[in-house]
């Protein structure tokens, strides 16, 4: 018997978890000699496929001179250059990088550095303006600004109000803008947003304009706006970041997951010259008091510095936009079968519902189609009646072609 606890596991419904010993490009490899396609980059975090040598070298060079030192007052080369590389690619406006180690924490450090914004510039904000269905992480101030239900009922007490917009849907589009408006006269600190895509919530998708219109309001009301681009960073949504296709640049960008290609974990947190301003000077208590054990681990910044060096040598917007064509094609095809609803695609993610008697995370038909799609040899985790692509990019078209003709089939299955 395993001693292990996993995450988002209900070890009492005795379901079934894969020994995995292995791994290469979009494969993992099981223990039991089985192969599975990886069909959504190991919860989203694989960006180029498994095991890219050039990160793997990376990471052995590095782990051959410095492991790990105290970034208090220390710093180290990985770090410095994965900074400067970060800004040779990132949003001119973007000046400085904070470095944590999960998306979580680089949500957190944003929330405190549009605190600390406000706070040291003598006019204390600390309303938080979130949008309806979104995800930000799972802990206590990440799960505050994401959306409430079964994942957080028995910890509600702990998280703070914050003020919701609802999700831009179809048609409904004004009526967020309106709401943003609203709250945003009544000087909230800052307005948190998962770029064009909310993940966790659904992979709800919303078009650029609404993305842009609402960055509009917060710049018209001195309101901080914050992009979680965690998972839509690194290429996800067919552009490096989610903002680049509505020409929006926020005062505080959050990545993780592929900013070292998925192999080790790594966040930053990147901000603009006031919010760094409000903390600098020679006054101590205006210091940005936020650290972690492994705030930039030298070997995972080697790692992030391997993977900005990969999008400046390699194809990498060529491979994106290929799985995005293809993407879009299977999508086509899937959204004319019987049972299927909400067919969409967008940049190498794609989506669907398939229509369940209930819906919701806990509707019986998600374990269902877990284990349907695990013995098609494809690692798919519907969320709930969702069923989503999001594949490393070096996924090839056979690879496609057997996801979706099983997703296909999955729909008959209902
Ligand atoms: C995954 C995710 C997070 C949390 O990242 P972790 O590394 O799992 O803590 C935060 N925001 C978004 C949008 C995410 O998709």
């Amino acid at each position: 018997m395993s001693a292990v606890w996993h995450p988002f596991t209900q070890h009492g419904l005795g379901e079934p978890i894969p020994m995995v010993t292995g791994a290469e490009g979009a494969y993992l490899h099981l223990a039991d000699g089985g192969r599975v396609i990886d069909a959504i980059s190991s919860w989203w975090v694989i960006t180029h496929g498994h095991r890219h040598p050039r990160i793997m070298a990376a990471i052995a060079e590095q782990a051959g001179r410095l492991d790990q030192i105290i970034f208090a007052g220390w710093t180290h080369e990985p770090a410095e250059a994965l900074a400067r590389g970060l800004l040779e690619i990132m949003p001119p406006a973007l000046t400085r990088v904070f470095f944590s180690d999960s998306g979580s924490t680089s949500v957190e450090v944003a929330l405190k550095m549009a605190l600390g914004f406000w706070a040291n510039r003598g006019e204390p904000r600390d309303r938080i303006l979130v949008m309806e269905h979104s995800y930000h992480g799972d802990t206590i101030g990440a799960m505050s600004v994401g959306a409430r239900g079964v994942f957080n009922r028995a910890y509600a007490p702990l998280l703070f109000d914050v003020g919701t917009v609802p999700y831009p849907a179809p048609g409904k589009e004004q009526d967020t803008l309106d709401a943003l408006e609203a709250a945003c006269r009544a000087h909230p600190a800052a307005f948190i947003v998962e770029p064009l895509v909310l993940g966790a919530g659904g992979m709800l998708f919303y078009p650029p304009h609404v993305l842009a219109e609402m960055r509009r309001i917060c710049a018209a009301h001195g309101v901080l706006f914050i992009a979680d681009e965690v998972m839509t960073g690194w290429g996800r949504t067919g552009t490096l970041l989610a903002c680049e296709q509505a020409e929006v640049v926020p005062d505080i960008l959050c990545l993780s997951k592929g900013l070292t290609g998925g192999a080790v974990p790594l966040a930053v947190t990147l901000a603009i010259e006031p919010v760094y301003a409000a903390h600098y000077g020679t006054d101590r208590s205006r210091t940005f008091f936020h650290s972690s054990s492994y705030t930039a681990n030298p070997i995972a910044c080697a790692a992030a510095c391997a993977n900005l060096e990969l999008w400046r040598d390699e194809p990498v917007r060529e491979r994106i936009a290929l799985l995005a064509e293809r993407q879009a094609a299977h999508v086509a095809a899937l959204a004319k079968l019987p049972g299927v609803s909400g067919a969409r695609a967008l940049g190498t993610i794609a989506a669907l519902e398939i229509d369940a008697r209930e819906g919701g995370y806990l509707s019986e038909l998600g374990p269902r189609l877990l284990a349907f799609f695990r013995d098609q040899g494809l690692l798919i985790r519907p969320l709930g009646n969702t069923v989503y692509v999001m594949p490393p990019y070096c996924t090839g078209a056979a690879e496609l072609d057997h996801i979706h003709a099983a997703i296909a089939e999955a729909a008959g299955l209902r």
